[in-house]
């Protein structure tokens, strides 16, 4: 046994290690990500880690080692499941042999997701059980806890951590990690190929299994009733830290029911808090899952309170203070004036790319190219390159979700014939969910320019590695595919490559591929900054500067500045090199200098 610190994300990779997971297959995304990157620093040779190309491929990556009787685990954020959910709405059916557990982080606030949807709902809706760790603790028990209920009941376990849980820190006594069980290997059945008669057979057993987790899950510790007053508070996830924070610190006096399995809810420990109270406050993140399940189970015996009632929002993060809120309210309380807490004003910091960013020389050079088109419409995509909406490039007019820019292009281009579509895709999104958007447009001969904006990794969550990048999570070379060569085969007729940062070739490709009747694309490579070695030397603005701030206003680099006389200086610590804005200065007044004069 050993105490380390450790991230909430850190402890699930570590709980998986002790219990036994042999393949692990996910995509990054934020609140997600670490996960996967400790099982890579981890190095374990018993562990295959990947980071597969999308989600839905990652889950069944997963089965594949489970049904071979391989202890598995698939990562992703809550719009990952989004991608998944085919595969897995089928494999609750089909059920599996080693344990897998779906890890799946749901962002309430939402910090970096484009949706705050509730993965607990998809618990529900595929009969599958979830675990909702309160903190980096439980979620190191949970994960061996939902690996072994997977075994018992050859089922998928969801686990499904918030943010606040996966990236807050605690100290995690970490248990010895037993010797590795043989892997039982694939055995033959016709229960692995799903039919319709099958899927009606095993609809009836899900449905059963239901019932006999539920029994279970009243004996688990992670569903737990701390006796006290008639006056009931349910709560589920990290919104039980709070909650044991304000009882604890005003000495309420409450039966608190702590409901760690949301689904199927431990129906007899819920029975048995419902038989106590005389009314029930539930404190869950986003939507009213516990809450529905308590009204259907107390049948107007007990009134149920909470999100329906007006007394917690339904969006955004929980803390200690909208907690209080709502348990003094429930309470009858009246809470003591407090002093207004005065916080600082904080300079307003709009999400911006960074300076020298390749996107950023990208999104002005098809600017440049399209400036005589009647109508351009840019349709973007999820990634760093997002934020090319912001002013002053604006030139991000959609953003659904990933590998939708490339369809919604098409979408846009049928309904309005006379427009141009320009789709921006990352290197990363192209291998996600790109290439059946590409496939679509050349089949139906739409017209539109796909943008691939390739700088040579998944930059957004933090670097990881892609079929296109020619190495493995775990660091070992691989093929790395050429998406020229993909959307050749695809059928694109037209295709360039070109240096984002060689100005005029760049415009003079992406006017061809706008004028091309037709799919058209232009792969712009040019590495993520935070990939590149600092460069010797910078650009700096001389004398002849007439402070027209065309540069500023055009670009929007944060290396650039206007000085107190209206004239701009590029801070030295922030320029890339990257040469950009010497070719849209009028006079010429943007040169490279030596980085240390
Ligand atoms: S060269 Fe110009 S555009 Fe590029 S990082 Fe430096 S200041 Fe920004
Ligand atoms: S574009 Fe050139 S002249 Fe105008 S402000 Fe920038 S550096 Fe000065």
């Amino acid at each position: 046994m050993a105490n380390r610190v450790c991230m909430g994300n850190e402890a699930i990779a570590l709980g998986a290690i002790k219990a036994g997971v042999r393949v692990v297959s996910g995509y990054p995304g934020t609140p997600s990500t670490e996960i996967i990157e400790t099982l890579i620093n981890e190095k374990d040779p018993n562990i295959n880690v990947q980071w597969s190309t999308n989600e839905k491929v990652a889950l069944e990556v997963a089965a594949g080692a489970a049904y071979a009787g391989a202890r598995s685990m698939v990562t992703m954020k809550q719009v990952g499941l989004n991608v998944a959910t085919d595969p897995l709405m089928s494999l609750a059916y089909i059920g599996i042999n080693g344990g897998m557990v779906v890890a799946v982080a749901d962002d309430p606030g939402p910090w970096s997701s484009q949706t705050e949807q509730d993965t607990r709902h998809f618990a529900k809706h595929a009969n599958l059980p979830v675990f909702d760790p309160s903190s980096p603790e439980e979620a190191y028990e949970m994960v061996q806890a939902a690996f072994d209920l997977s075994e018992e009941f050859q089922i998928p376990v969801i686990l499904r951590p918030t943010t606040r849980v996966c990236h807050a820190s605690a100290t995690v006594m970490l248990g010895e990690v037993p010797a590795l069980k043989p892997v039982s290997g694939f055995e033959k059945r016709p229960e692995w190929t799903i039919f319709p008669a099958l899927s009606y057979k095993k609809h009836g057993e899900l449905e059963a299994k239901q019932r006999m987790m539920s029994d279970k899950f009243s004996d688990l510790k992670f569903n737990r009733l701390f006796s006290g007053g008639t006056k009931g508070v349910a709560v589920s996830g990290v919104s039980y830290l709070y909650a044991k924070e304000v009882i604890g610190e005003f000495g309420l006096d409450v039966t608190l029911l702590k409901v760690g399995t949301p689904y199927p809810m431990p129906e007899k420990i819920t029975e048995e808090f419902l038989s106590v109270v005389e009314s029930v406050l539930v404190l869950e993140e986003l939507d009213p899952v516990v809450e529905e399940q308590l009204l259907i189970q107390s049948a107007g015996r007990v009134p149920i309170l909470g999100k329906r009632t007006g007394l917690l929002p339904w969006n955004g993060e929980y803390c200690f203070e909208s907690v209080k809120s709502a348990l003094f309210s429930y309470l009858g309380i009246k809470a003591e004036e407090e002093a207004a807490s005065v916080l600082p004003e904080f300079p307003k910091r709009p999400p911006v790319l960074c300076a020298g960013c390749p996107h950023r020389a990208s999104f002005y050079e098809v600017k440049v190219a399209t400036k005589d088109v009647k109508k351009a419409i840019y349709c973007g995509d999820i990634g760093c390159y997002t934020l090319g909406n912001a002013a002053p490039l604006n030139m991000v007019d959609t953003c659904l979700c990933m590998g939708a820019g490339i369809t919604v292009a098409q979408g846009l281009a049928l309904a309005e014939p006379g427009s141009k579509c320009i789709a921006f895709a990352g290197d990363s999104t192209f291998f996600h969910t790109g290439i059946p958007g590409i496939i679509n447009a050349v089949y139906q001969n739409t017209d539109i320019t796909l943008v691939v904006l390739d700088n040579h990794t998944t930059a957004m969550t933090g670097h990881q590695p892609h079929p296109g990048t020619g190495r493995t999570a775990m660091g070992k070379p691989a093929k790395a595919l050429s998406i020229e060569t993909i959307l050749r085969a695809c059928g694109v007729e037209h295709i360039a490559t070109v240096d984002p940062f060689d100005y005029e070739t760049a415009v003079a490709a992406f006017r061809e591929a706008v004028d091309f009747c037709g799919p058209s694309a232009v792969i712009t490579k040019a590495p993520c900054i935070f990939q590149m070695k600092r460069p010797e030397t910078v650009h700096r603005v001389n004398s002849s500067c007439i402070g027209c701030l065309k540069c500023i206003k055009q670009l929007g680099c944060p290396a650039m500045t206007p000085d107190e006389n209206g004239k701009v200086v590029i801070n030295g610590s922030l320029c890339t090199d990257c040469s950009l804005c010497s070719n849209v200065c009028p006079v010429g007044a943007i040169k490279r200098g030596d980085r240390n004069v």
